[in-house]
This record gives C-alpha cells, sequence and structure tokens, in this order.
C-alpha cells in the first residue's frame, strides 16, 4: 500500500512486524503476499540499513551449519527460495562456488569432517580438491595451501537490493511501513497489542519481533528473557575492482568453533572483499573499525593471498552479528500471546531470510491469524546494481526512452542519472546519501564521491524541497 509519513492509522492491523532488516521485510513481504493486513515499524529512516547492510554478502548452501539446528534447516531453505526469488526480481547474484582452503596439516584433516557435516546437513556436492587443482582454479593463492574442498553451490548476493526487494514486494501487496518509529512498549488491550512507537501507538492483533540486535529487548517488553544478544563485531575491507581479476572462488578458510573465519570473496560489485574479523562488544551501536582489526585481515589477507593486500582499498566497514548465548536462531511462537520472535539472526540471515520468513507465516497460521492459502505474487523487477547483468549506461533502448540514462554521475560505478532520479521517486526513496548508495552504488566506488558526491548532494536536497 504505502509508505506512511503522517500519522500512524489508529485502526487495528492483523501483525506488526518491529524491524525492516531482511528478515523483517521478508516477513512483511510473505504475510501480506497472503493477505494480511500488516504494518512494518522501523527505528531508523530506511529499510535494510542495519546488519542487513553491512555483512559478507554471500548466499549460503547452509553446508557448514550444525546440523539439526533451526539455521540448518532454514539456511538451506532459504538458499533455494532466495536463488529463486533472485531470479525472478533481478537481485544480483552469482553462483561462483567455494573452495574452503586448508594451510597446515590439523585443518587439512579437519576437512573430511566439514565434508561429513554437508553431507549430514543434505548437501551432496562438497568434493575435495588435489593442489594442483586448486592452484590451476586460483592462481594467486598465496603458497603453502595443504589441501581444499570445493562446495560448488556457494554463491554471492546484493544484500541491499535483496532486502529493498522483499520490502517493495510487500508495500505492493498493500502492507504499510512506517520508518523512524521505533518500538518502546507494548500494552495488550482486549486482544490488540497496543505497541508504542516514536510516532505514536500501534495497534495489532500480531507481532513479529524481527528487531535483529534489538531482539532480546523487544523479547523483554512481552515478557521473555531466555536470550542475551551480545554484538558481535565483523570488520571487512573492500579492495578496489582491478583486484577482481585475482579471485575466481569465495574463499573460505576451514571454520573454528567461535567463527567462519576470514575469507576472500568476489562482491556482485566488482570488488574484492576480505574479511570479517569475529569480537564480541558491548555497544550495539558501534560500528567503528578498529586499527587491530583490520591489521588483522591485511595479516590473514596477506597469508591467504599476497597480491591481493597490494591493491587499493576502496572502503571498510563494520557489520555486527546478533550473536546469542546459543549457536542458533531464537525463534520462538507464542501463540498464547500472539507473538512470534525472529531474534538472535546472527550470520546467515538475508540467505535464510525468506525461510524465516516461511516459518513465520506457518507459525502465525497456526496461532489463528487467517492467510490465504496461496501467495500471491506482486510481481517485483528491481533495477540491476550488480556486475553480471546489463546496467542502464550500457542498454541502448532504456537511454533512447530515457536520455538520463545514457548521463553518467557516478563514474567509478557507472551509475546515471537516470537510476538516481528513479530511485528518489521510488516506492521506498532513500532517506539520505547512504540510502542512495545502497540503490544505485553512487558513492561506492574508489573516489568514495570525491567527483559526484555534489550533484547527489544536490539531487537529495531538491528531492526533500519537494
Ligand atoms: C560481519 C557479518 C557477516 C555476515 N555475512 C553474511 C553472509 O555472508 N550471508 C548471510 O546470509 N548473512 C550474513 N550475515 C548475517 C546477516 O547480515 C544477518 O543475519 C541479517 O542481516 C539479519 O537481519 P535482521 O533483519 O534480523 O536484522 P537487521 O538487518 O539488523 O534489522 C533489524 C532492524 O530492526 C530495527 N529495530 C531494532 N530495534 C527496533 C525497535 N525497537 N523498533 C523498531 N525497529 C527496531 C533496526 O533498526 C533494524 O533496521 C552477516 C552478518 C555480519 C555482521
Amino acid at each position: 500500500m504505502e509508505l506512511r509519513s503522517g500519522p500512524l492509522p489508529q485502526e487495528a492491523f492483523d501483525v506488526a512486524i518491529v524491524g525492516a532488516g531482511a528478515v523483517g521485510c521478508a516477513t512483511a513481504r510473505g504475510l501480506s503476499r497472503r493477505g494480511s493486513r500488516s504494518i512494518v515499524l522501523e527505528a531508523g529512516p530506511d529499510v535494510g540499513a542495519g546488519t542487513s547492510k553491512a555483512n559478507t554478502a554471500i548466499l549460503h548452501t547452509g553446508f557448514d551449519a550444525k546440523p539439526g539446528t533451526a539455521e540448518a534447516r532454514l539456511v538451506a531453505r532459504g538458499y533455494e527460495l532466495l536463488s529463486e526469488y533472485a531470479a525472478e526480481t533481478g537481485i544480483p547474484t552469482a553462483q561462483l562456488g567455494a573452495l574452503m582452503v586448508a594451510w597446515n596439516a590439523e585443518q587439512r584433516d579437519a576437512l573430511a569432517t566439514v565434508e561429513a557435516k554437508a553431507r549430514e546437513n543434505g548437501y551432496q556436492d562438497a568434493r575435495s580438491v588435489e593442489i594442483e587443482e586448486l592452484y590451476a582454479r586460483e592462481p594467486s593463492l598465496g603458497p603453502g595451501a595443504q589441501g581444499a574442498l570445493e562446495i560448488p553451490g556457494e554463491g554471492i548476493v546484493c544484500p541491499f537490493t535483496a532486502t529493498l526487494a522483499f520490502a517493495t514486494e510487500a508495500l505492493a501487496s498493500g502492507c504499510e511501513l512506517a520508518l523512524n518509529a521505533e518500538v518502546t512498549g507494548v500494552r495488550s488491550n482486549g486482544g490488540v497489542h497496543v505497541l508504542e512507537t516514536a510516532r505514536g501507538p500501534v495497534r495489532a492483533q500480531h507481532v513479529v519481533n524481527a528487531a535483529g540486535l534489538r531482539s532480546d529487548e523487544i523479547d523483554a517488553i512481552f515478557g521473555h528473557s531466555e536470550f542475551r544478544v551480545t554484538p558481535r563485531r565483523g570488520e571487512l575491507i573492500v579492495f578496489d575492482k582491478l583486484a577482481r581479476g585475482l579471485v575466481n572462488h569465495v574463499l573460505l578458510p576451514v571454520p573454528t568453533e567461535k567463527t567462519k573465519g576470514v575469507l576472500i570473496s568476489p562482491t556482485v560489485y566488482g570488488n574484492v572483499l576480505l574479511g570479517p574479523t569475529a569480537d564480541d562488544i558491548d555497544d550495539k551501536t558501534d560500528r567503528s573499525t578498529t586499527a587491530a582489526g583490520l591489521a588483522a585481515l591485511i595479516e590473514a589477507g596477506g597469508r591467504i593471498m599476497p597480491r591481493l593486500v597490494e591493491h587499493e582499498v576502496t572502503a571498510t566497514y563494520v557489520g555486527l552479528r546478533a550473536a546469542t548465548q546459543d549457536r542458533d536462531y531464537q525463534l520462538v511462537a507464542r501463540p498464547d500471546q500472539n507473538y512470534v520472535c525472529t531474534g538472535g539472526i546472527r550470520s546467515t540471515g538475508i540467505t535464510a531470510s525468506l525461510a524465516i520468513a516461511e516459518w513465520v507465516g506457518e507459525a502465525m497460521a497456526d496461532a489463528g491469524l487467517s492467510l490465504g492459502p496461496r501467495p500471491v505474487s506482486a510481481g517485483v523487477r528491481m533495477p540491476n546494481i550488480g556486475e553480471f547483468g546489463s546496467r542502464p549506461y550500457q542498454d541502448d533502448e532504456q537511454i533512447r526512452r530515457v536520455p538520463d540514462y545514457g548521463r553518467i554521475v557516478c563514474f567509478c560505478e557507472r551509475v546515471t542519472r537516470g537510476e538516481i532520479d528513479a530511485a528518489l521517486r521510488g516506492p521506498i526513496p532513500p532517506a539520505d546519501a547512504d540510502g542512495l548508495r545502497r540503490r544505485t552504488r553512487a558513492l561506492m566506488g574508489r573516489c568514495q564521491g570525491f567527483y559526484c558526491g555534489a550533484e547527489i548532494a544536490a539531487a537529495l536536497e531538491a528531492r526533500n524541497g519537494d
């Protein structure tokens, strides 16, 4: 239906979803497509601006998840659902395949355990790779690899477009979206929840908690304290596009108990990522990089691929995983309260988002929410901001129809004025330059906005003045 800018409606919604990250937006899409009257309440000024924008952007098969967990099941299902949905809607993805590389005898021995775990998770395609083949396929890999496992299904995805596509389809299916509407409390009144928000009260029969790092706080508002979120900081380095030719696959380390470790991966935008670190911190808002973290990444990257770390760094960033005391998602349906918690979605939530949404739909139907039997697709098609398909500046037909698609504003990332205008006029327009970056790639290149910053600031200002 719409992005709510004025007062929030006072009639009761079927469902209020707290949080507009990948999980909240996928849930909103799932419920709205089945006819529920829903509203998403987001504390920030945009969708997808929490952990869903700052991650490693791997489309995981789930081969290395802990067997038997909700995460193992939902990542595998989410992989299928998101792969299919990405093809339908134009979310940039690429199935590059991963190579898990062992650098000592202990890690080499552990590869057999990883392969067995993959099979236990229902993933049958992992296979060991001889050293000669490994170096033939990744000639820039540093010396000393002792063994490797290939996971051909692993891919990369654009997390920005994924979350936006979910939100766009949710709105097209009748969902409402209230930004700058932090939920601060709840009262329950005659079977209806009254959520206190920064923009006034919102009434809903059911509530879904998709508040990411703050999912434990929303759970506490509903009277529960079974889990606590500890932000786990992951620092990442983005290398210049000139480094892209060095890397052909997602290069994974052998994981440890605590983390999947530092990987090297191409991005769908044509850069190369190195990271993430894994450090538990106290502050859920601390997204600063650290000298020690970046130095550790450069050291690890220098061992895995010495030539990579000689390249220029385009950007660094931090993502905060919503880690809890359990190594699994915190998925709890409380039908007695008409409340569902999707908390602690730590390291794999972009991949699992559509499967988590599917689970929420089932849980809510069990709790008595009336949902249509079959989802109705709103047929959303997203602008391509990836490097694998054609971009507007390459599309003569599009330029003929709208000449501004031929006028490049951001030369590093080849973003045109037509794309910027389309994003500013879109159903969920960006609130700021960062939002525009996630919708178009403008400002994301090596010059960091030196060339296009002024024109983009003027475009945002002109829109704000409208
Ligand atoms: C370093 C790192 C690497 C990762 N790599 C991958 C990967 O390769 N592949 C993958 O699939 N996943 C990966 N992930 C995990 C993935 O990013 C997360 O699981 C996913 O983004 C979680 O989505 P979410 O919607 O639960 O949380 P978020 O995206 O954080 O969204 C939660 C939203 O809730 C809002 N909110 C919070 N409190 C309130 C409130 N009181 N009222 C209203 N709104 C509120 C927040 O503002 C936020 O927008 C990685 C994560 C990190 C940190």
